[in-house]
């Protein structure tokens, strides 16, 4: 690891909680590991970073976070190797798009530093909580917030950067259905999708709940404008296999610019697949399931890894993928966790040891 060039402060647990841990049964994301990162921004500057126990915080009721939902955040794993070692994957990634969030919600951007040093110190520090059964990970959540107080709906002069970790196994059971949605947008030309503002979120959960209601697990947005091309999945960019050739959408001022859908792409050209990245109509999906060349539909997320999707409904009817054997789901997501889990090479130059 690089010698730290942030000064942080660091008070560690009295007793770890680890050995109250279930690690053979983790949920995603309820477990807490003993240590969080916590810095403020005020007085117009980021101040000291410190590293504290996991605790609760107190906010005043007018905070602008509770009143205008001013916060992003981000997502990202670290992974465990065979011999104990550590790794996170692109952390660079993450790090410049959580400014890229902030800059739209206007929150002060946070140097790269305080992030980078901030993550490495505080993954170290909760090694022991970075779970080794498969498909289980430290699943971390950086994330900015107005503390700043006032009811004027204007941009808060405070704000916390936190960063949190949870080991955690899959999130997703199984395979996942989903519902092509018509009716409610999630993002639109010139808002927010891009940026991963909380408030995206808090809009998916009703339409999401509908579509649960009816035996689907997640929902697959169209274009705000036409609703004829499909965009992304609540926290997962989706690919779609016709024949031979995988489709994903262009991102845009509406689809999250995905650390896992970049990946994925680079994966599947440097194995010889065929990648095109272009707006995928629904129209084609639903044909293409009619006329059996469309193969195989997947999610790709920091969270859902590679998830495979085995069906989508549309406009009352319900569309089944085939059973695939040597599927590009099954491929990429080996060829994508090999490279987190350091079981092999890393030609991109992913990985980084924390
Ligand atoms: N789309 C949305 C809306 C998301 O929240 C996420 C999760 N960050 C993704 C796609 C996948 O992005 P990543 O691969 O960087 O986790």
């Amino acid at each position: 690891m690089e010698t730290n060039v942030t000064n942080i402060i660091i008070e560690k647990v009295k007793k770890s909680r680890i050995s109250e841990v279930d690690f053979s049964n983790l949920p995603f994301g309820k477990v807490h590991s003993d240590h969080m990162l916590v810095c403020d921004y005020r007085d117009g500057a980021w101040q000291t970073p410190r590293i504290t126990p996991y605790q609760g915080i107190t906010l005043d009721p007018s905070a602008k976070i509770f009143h205008y939902g001013q916060s992003v955040f981000e997502g990202m794993k670290a992974y465990k190797d065979e011999n104990g070692k550590v790794w996170l994957f692109r952390p660079d990634e993450n790090q410049k798009r959580l400014n890229i969030s902030s800059k739209r919600i206007s929150i002060p951007e946070l140097p790269r530093e305080i992030f980078m040093d901030g993550l490495k110190t505080l993954v170290q520090i909760e090694k022991d909580w970075v779970p080794t059964t498969p498909g289980s990970s430290l699943y971390i959540r950086p994330f900015v917030f107005a503390s700043g107080t006032g009811l004027h709906a204007s941009p808060a002069d405070q704000y916390k950067f936190f960063i949190v970790c949870a080991p955690s196994g899959p999130y997703f059971a199984g395979k996942v259905r989903v519902l092509i949605e018509e009716k409610y947008s999630r993002a639109a030309n010139g808002g927010v999708g891009y940026a991963k503002a909380g408030g995206n979120y808090a809009g998916q959960f009703y339409p999401t709940q509908l579509a649960i209601q009816k035996g689907y697990q997640q929902v697959i947005w169209t274009d705000d404008n036409t609703h004829e091309y499909i965009e992304e999945a609540g926290a997962m960019n989706i690919f779609v296999r016709i024949n031979d050739t995988l489709l994903t959408s262009p991102v845009s001022d509406r689809i999250l610019d995905g650390v896992t859908r970049k990946s994925v792409i680079d994966i599947a050209r440097a194995e010889g697949i065929t990648v095109e990245i272009r707006k995928v109509r629904v129209e084609e999906l639903v044909s293409a399931s009619k006329n059996g060349s469309l193969k195989e539909m997947f999610g790709a997320g920091t969270a859902a890894v590679i998830s495979p999707i085995s069906g989508f409904g549309y406009r009352g009817s319900d569309y089944d993928l085939p059973e695939m054997k040597d599927s590009y789901a099954s491929l990429l997501k080996k060829k994508i966790t090999d490279i987190q889990y350091n079981k092999a090479d890393d030609p991109f130059g992913w990985r980084f040891e924390v």
